[in-house]
């Protein structure tokens, strides 16, 4: 058991030497990484799926367009089908 722990210690010191050594790179992979990152938020693509936006009550997503609408402005066709406006309901309903 002691053994380990004195393995482990020395794995640190290396480690820890190791980033002393090389914190410069480090740090500039660090900036590389979170610049790439900063490009990637900035450059996302709008997903197929929009994400339903937040604080405002039940939203439920059109069944044509997929558009997220709060549930009580949504035209419910049965049960499970909701539109968000009667020009996806005709749409949807002239396609079938
Ligand atoms: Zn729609």
């Amino acid at each position: 058991m002691r053994e380990a722990i004195i393995i482990l210690a020395v794995i640190a010191i290396l480690a820890g030497l190791t980033l002393f050594k090389y914190r410069r790179q480090v740090r500039m992979m660090i900036e590389f990484w979170r610049s790439i990152r900063k490009l990637q938020q900035a450059s996302r693509p709008h997903g197929e799926m929009p994400e339903p936006p937040r604080n405002e009550g039940k939203l439920v997503s059109c069944a044509r367009c997929r558009t997220w609408v709060p549930e009580e402005r949504a035209i419910r066709l049965g049960k499970t089908a909701t539109y968000c406006s009667t020009d996806c309901l005709e749409k949807s309903a002239t396609a079938v």
